[in-house]
């Protein structure tokens, strides 16, 4: 018997994405939900619904014991994870997998492995994937880190071996400034995640942000679903994405794509992962892989023309890949735009009620949103409300639509980032992809 009841264990957009791709497989879904979250669009429209907590993560999306009862008294035989919250911890999907549900998600130990930098860092060197120069490991000494730093060159990037969502990072200029910037990384990352291991990186000039998403099976088999480019970064964060990059050849795309999946292969990889690269001067510097579905999937799948949560869904199911690399064809150009309720130009936080809600529509134009007139964003959790997806059959005719789209799109009671958004489009550097990781704060900065 294969899935037929699958516990969301997620909040908002991607709640939702999951259930669609459930009930479009005739698969049941369970919303999991802290109070809070009640009136959330995922809840009215799962099968069943649980709270499991008070608004604090920690005590309902992070509680690991309230999320696995709701799955026995709902008799769900899998779990979803999503992004974020409980998508890559290796102990819970330990515990899921030891209760007999089925985890929709890469191998524990793989988890485990990658979401220590400092491992995954040293698995894909033994996998023949570039590094980005650096310490060879974690280093705690300041002393040694000096010696390294000068080897390898300031600037150098100190990070969280534990790090994630941009924190626990701090670039270092000199010699004299090392000891006291990873001093504030150490505390940082000591917050954010209770352990304070560091390395160091080369901290690369002016690089984009290049990752490619992949998908095993777990037994041997993987392909590669093409690069997206990330490179629109505040903080360390992603704004914008696109699919394909602008800058990726079609034999650099199937040489690199290539490189990784038979990484991915050779790990016996489950599920889908995306592996993240830096790219300067036509080179790629593997920086780390994300154990889990990303935030921009929507994408590929525009580009590819394949739904991600089904694939995921079929593979934790056992059953094969959907598709063979050889079938597997790209066409035309994608752009996210993430919509946050927020200050466009200041990031104020901006929670509240919606007044009026509406989405854009026409051909090619994807909302992925839990949003609706009357609904009130809470403000305990992460900012994002909409993810504006848009295709086009070339990259110009892509950004045509998005602009009509953003302009359609209409959220009022709180602020948002579509202003943000309708101005980084009209740029002439946006226009011809000519952006890198550090374009978006300059020319905040210039705009300011
Ligand atoms: P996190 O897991 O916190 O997202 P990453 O290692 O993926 O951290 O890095 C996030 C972003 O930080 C990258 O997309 C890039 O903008 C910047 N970054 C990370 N490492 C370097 C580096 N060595 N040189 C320059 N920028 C870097």
């Amino acid at each position: 018997m294969g899935i037929s009841r699958i516990l969301i264990a997620n909040r908002g957009e991607i709640a939702l994405r999951i259930h669609r791709a459930a009930h479009e497989m005739g698969i049941e879904t369970v919303a999991v939900h802290s109070t809070a979250d009640a009136e959330a669009m995922h809840v009215r429209l799962a099968d069943h619904a649980v709270c499991i907590g008070p608004p604090s993560a920690t005590e309902s999306y992070l509680n690991t014991a309230a999320i696995i009862s709701a799955a026995e008294i709902t008799d769900a035989d899998a779990i979803h994870p999503g992004y974020g919250f409980m998508s890559e911890n290796a102990q819970f999907a330990d515990i899921v997998e030891a209760h007999g549900i089925k985890w929709i998600g890469p191998k524990p130990e793989h988890i485990r492995t990658m979401g220590d930098k400092v491992q995954a860092k040293k698995t894909a060197g033994a996998l023949g994937l570039p590094l980005v120069p650096g310490s060879d490991g974690a280093v705690s000494d300041f002393d040694e880190m000096r010696r390294i730093a000068e080897e390898i060159g300031f600037p150098v990037i100190a990070k969280a071996a534990a790090g994630g969502g941009g924190r626990g990072m701090k670039v270092i200029p000199s010699a004299d400034k090392l000891e006291s910037l990873v001093r504030q990384a150490m505390n940082e990352a000591k917050s954010a995640f209770g352990d304070d291991t560091m390395y160091l990186e080369k901290y690369l000039g002016n690089p984009r942000h290049i990752e490619f998403q992949v998908f095993g099976d777990g037994n041997g088999n993987a392909i590669h679903l093409g690069e997206r480019d990330c490179s629109l970064q505040r903080r360390h964060q992603k704004v914008f994405e696109e699919a394909p990059s602008p800058v990726i050849t079609p034999e650099e795309r199937d040489r690199m794509g290539s490189l990784v999946a038979n990484a991915m292969a050779d790990m016996g990889y489950r599920g889908a992962g995306t592996i993240e690269f830096l790219w300067e001067n036509g080179e790629f510097y593997f920086i780390e892989m994300n154990t889990r579905l990303q935030v921009e999937h929507p994408v590929t799948e525009a580009i590819t023309g394949m739904d991600l949560v089904r694939e995921q869904i079929r593979i934790a199911d056992g059953k094969p890949l959907s598709v063979t690399q050889e079938d597997l064809q790209f066409h035309g150009h994608a752009i996210e735009c993430r919509i946050n309720a927020e200050d466009p130009f200041t990031f104020a936080p901006s929670p509240g009620k919606v007044t009026y809600y509406h989405q854009a529509g026409g051909m090619h134009v994807r909302v992925d949103s839990g949003l609706y007139a009357g609904y009130t964003i809470p403000p305990y959790y992460d900012s994002m409300i909409a993810k504006l997806i848009v295709y086009g059959r070339t990259r110009e005719g892509c950004l045509m639509r998005l602009r009509r789209a953003l302009e359609e799109m209409v959220i009022e009671g709180v602020k948002t980032s579509i202003p943000l958004h309708q101005e980084l489009i009209h740029q002439p550097d946006i226009i011809s992809g000519d952006y890198t990781i550090k374009w978006l704060e300059e020319w905040l900065e210039k705009r300011a």
